[in-house]
């Protein structure tokens, strides 16, 4: 089980989340980051992966248990 979590206080709303992945992230009125849907096919995943690493902010971490 894969799960994406956002911290919206880390969030400094730069948009690279959703430039990487715009089926998972969007920003809200205030920029800020949120998750559209939880992915599960492996190469939304990568993509999420990516996404994460690409936050300035740190704000995108990815639990796998
Ligand atoms: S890339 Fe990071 S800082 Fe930018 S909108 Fe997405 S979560 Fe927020």
């Amino acid at each position: 089980m894969v799960r994406v979590n956002v911290d919206i206080d880390r969030c400094v709303g730069a948009g690279q989340c959703v430039l990487t992945v715009s089926d998972v992230f969007d920003q809200d009125d205030d920029g800020l980051v949120t998750v559209l849907v939880q992915p599960s096919d492996p190469a939304t995943l990568d993509a999420v992966r990516e996404a994460a690493v690409v936050c300035p902010s740190m704000a995108i971490t990815v639990v796998e248990d």
